[in-house]
């Protein structure tokens, strides 16, 4: 069950004196975010708007949304991150979830004992880190947790941030990732190049996601191969706040007018086939706001991430691509 911290939500609408509220959350937890929503409507008298766009991580708050529903507090629900807050009018919300891994902990014994793991998850499973690294310790398995970095606690990855795990690689023989989150593993096993498993306490099941990075590196690495071929490149600036990365495109736009290719700039909250299709004269994408736009979707034209938009600079000059992905940070 995921466990939202509304004690300190309410303190906040206490002390703030607050007459409107929004919140926000990642879908798997909107649910949860209505009754926090509706608790607050019954306590405070004040209207409590759920904001029901998506919110991927904390570089897409959606503050904006709040500003202009006029509320003065945005609560940016479960994306805890090692800061309190990221902008004036947000507060970062823990949301957990008290799911325990007691049982799957036990079946990962028996697949990797002897072996050295690095542990990790995304932020709702953070408090059972602990727990679950003494009963694989008792089970003979012996557990490294990396140093967080950024916003990331330790053993904490996002999509596209491993640092933890980065730090860890080379004295592991496998990573094991604690929730159901076959994105994360995915990244973690994509950078690291290492054996990742995934140990998901509701289907009580231990899946190795290791084919399916290789199968996600083999896409991306065709699609900066189709690029290289494409003479006119449209780049994209993502509108979400945190992925707002104007310098990078315009180096980008630099690099490849130098390469003699040509450059249209775009702008785009949100980046689909669908919204790219509209776009006409155009042979290839470079978008960088969130690299698993490009990784993780579907499009009938390249749209590289910058790891791969770098990689494509690199093809260019007749030089190595070797580890494009195998970085910490893939912005
Ligand atoms: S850029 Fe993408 S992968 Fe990285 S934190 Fe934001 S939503 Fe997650």
């Amino acid at each position: 069950m995921i466990i939202i911290d509304e004690e300190k939500i309410f303190d906040e609408i206490k002390k703030r004196k607050a007459v409107s509220v929004t919140l926000n959350g990642p879908d798997g937890i909107l649910p949860k975010v209505q009754e926090t929503a509706t608790k607050i409507m019954k306590r405070f008298g004040i209207p409590a708007y759920v904001l029901a766009d998506t919110t991927w991580g904390s570089c897409d708050l959606n503050s904006a949304g709040a500003k202009v529903l006029g509320s003065e507090v945005l609560f940016n629900i479960g994306h805890t991150i090692s800061l309190e807050t990221l902008e004036k009018n947000v507060v970062m919300v823990d949301a957990f979830d008290d799911i325990t891994f007691d049982k799957i902990a036990r079946k990962c014994i028996d697949v990797l004992k002897g072996k050295t793991i690095s542990l990790v998850t995304d932020s709702q499973h953070l408090p059972q880190m602990d727990v679950v690294k003494e009963i694989l310790i008792q089970g003979g398995i012996n557990v490294k947790i990396g140093q967080g970095k950024g916003q990331l606690n330790d053993g904490q990855v996002f999509g596209c941030e491993f640092y933890p795990v980065m730090e860890t690689k080379d004295v592991v023989d496998a990573n094991v990732f604690l929730g159901q989150s076959n994105f994360h593993a995915a990244g973690i096993a994509l950078a690291t190049k290492k054996p990742t498993y995934v140990l998901d306490p509701y289907f009580n099941e231990i899946r190795e996601v290791t084919e399916f990075a290789q199968k996600m590196q083999k896409k991306a690495t065709l699609a900066i191969y189709k690029a290289a071929d494409a003479k006119i490149f449209g780049i994209i600036v993502g509108l979400k706040e945190g992925q707002l990365s104007k310098t990078t495109a315009l180096k980008f736009k630099k690099e490849l007018e130098k390469e003699g290719k040509i450059v249209q700039l775009f702008a785009l909250t949100d980046i689909t086939n669908d919204r790219l299709m509209n776009l006409k004269g155009i042979d290839a994408f470079i978008q960088v706001a969130c690299p698993r736009i490009s990784t993780d979707n579907q499009f009938d034209k390249p749209v590289l991430s910058t790891p791969q938009a770098n990689a494509l600079l690199k093809v260019l000059r007749n030089e190595s691509i070797d580890g494009y992905l195998q970085i910490p940070h893939w912005l």
